[in-house]
């Protein structure tokens, strides 16, 4: 809940605080302007306040709800508090909070939490003080109040700092992990599916900003599947504004024709050789470091511990599969969250390129021995690549 009077917002970040002084510098100021850039998009009215470990947003109390929704959409951000700014004196706090309480929309027994800051002597009072006359103060506010401090259904927070105190009442999650671009780029292999736009949040979450690479299989697909990869490569580059949101699509009729007619039950292992391939071409051009993909282990016939060994082979790059141990129902839960699952599960009707007994247990001798010169395919898919804004 945003208190009434929310004039500011308090971010909260994780695993940057863990790094050396000269590392987390750097993190902050990326984080600094991804933030910006996300409340810029978002045409939020605010002010950032950006101080060492300690980032706010100055707002008013029309805007703290949008401010607060941005600072949970960028990464490195684990959490924010709509809160209400006042002076750090006994009295302010407890005028504060008592606004607060009145407009709490939350039933149920209550708890006052305050933390204090700064030198002992920065405040004539410690926290168990702000905790006792702020529960005062919030207990008058209330039609018919309740404490309970074991488990309180709502809990108001106080952060009392030597120049200013907040009072909040909620601790909303982001998604953690690393400011995006503090780590280097990687080349996403987006399918439209459920699993892809899922991976490659899971490695934008860890600082990576990605490459999305669509292959349209032609004849073999369908317009719509292009559409979801669309719809997909736009909902990852909403985490990502101030981030290149191209998607590329490389045409694939050719190759899938090809290895449809050349290829029996290894078929599927040479069709991702070639995606790989062409991904790390992409890669060069970009400055990837790597590739992503939304295989797990077992998913597909194709992804099972040793098909996956076999297609790694065909490339130098690392070949990252942050969902490589989720359940399919867990990585459903996930893309709902992000809002992926929808353009996902549009019908599509794609199974034509695969035999009907797939290997699952392949050779790299036997795969290579079945498999044609990719070299031109991947050439070919590559020399025909377009870009289109998402
Ligand atoms: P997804 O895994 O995206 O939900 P899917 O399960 O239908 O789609 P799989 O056959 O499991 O796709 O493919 C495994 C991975 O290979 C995908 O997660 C994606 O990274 C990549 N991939 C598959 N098809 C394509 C494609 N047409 N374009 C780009 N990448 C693809
Ligand atoms: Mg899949």
């Amino acid at each position: 809940m945003t208190p009434p009077e929310a004039d500011t917002v308090l971010v909260r970040y994780g695993d940057i605080g863990v790094k050396s002084t000269k590392v987390q510098r750097d993190m902050e100021r990326t984080l600094e302007a991804n933030l910006r850039a996300m409340l810029d998009i978002r045409n939020v009215t605010c002010e950032l306040d950006w101080r060492w470990s300690r980032p706010r947003i100055r707002t008013d109390a029309d805007a703290a709800t949008a401010a607060t929704d941005a600072a949970c959409d960028t990464f490195g951000i684990v959490s924010a508090s709509p809160a209400i700014s006042t002076e750090p004196t006994m009295e302010s706090i407890r005028e504060a909070l008592s606004e607060t309480a009145a407009g709490s929309e939350v039933e149920g027994p209550f708890a006052v939490d305050a933390r204090r800051a700064g030198e002992r002597d920065d405040h004539p009072f410690t926290s168990k003080d702000i905790e006792r006359e702020g529960g005062r103060a919030v207990w008058d506010a209330l039609d018919d109040p309740e404490v309970d401090l074991e488990d309180p259904a709502r809990t108001f927070h106080v952060e009392c700092r030597p120049e200013e105190a907040f009072v909040f009442v909620e601790k909303r999650a982001g998604p953690g992990g690393l400011p995006l671009g503090s780590q280097r780029p990687l080349v996403a292999l987006l399918s439209g599916g459920i699993d892809s736009p899922v991976a490659a949040w899971e490695v934008m979450k860890r600082g990576s900003p990605v490459i999305p690479l669509y292959f349209d299989f032609e004849a073999y697909g369908g317009v719509d599947h292009v559409a979801r990869a669309i719809e997909s490569a736009r909902t990852l580059a909403g985490y990502a504004p101030n981030h290149a949101r191209d998607l590329r699509i490389a045409p694939a009729g050719a190759a899938a024709d090809r290895l449809v007619s050349d290829v029996g039950p290894t078929r599927m292992l040479s069709l991702r050789r070639f995606m790989l391939r062409v991904a790390e071409r992409v890669a060069e051009e970009t400055r990837a470091a790597g590739i992503v993909t939304g295989e797990a282990i077992g998913q597909k016939s194709s992804q099972t511990s040793a098909n996956l060994a076999v297609t790694d082979c065909v490339t130098d790059l690392p070949v990252h599969r942050p969902l490589l141990a989720w359940d399919k129902q867990e990585i459903i839960a996930r893309a709902r969250e992000l809002d992926t699952y929808e353009d996902a599960t549009i019908e599509a009707g794609c199974n034509r390129i695969a035999p009907d007994y797939p290997e699952t247990n392949a050779s790299l001798e036997a795969v290579e021995g079945n498999e044609p010169d990719l070299g031109t395919l991947v050439a070919e898919a590559v020399a025909g690549i377009e870009r289109v804004e998402p």
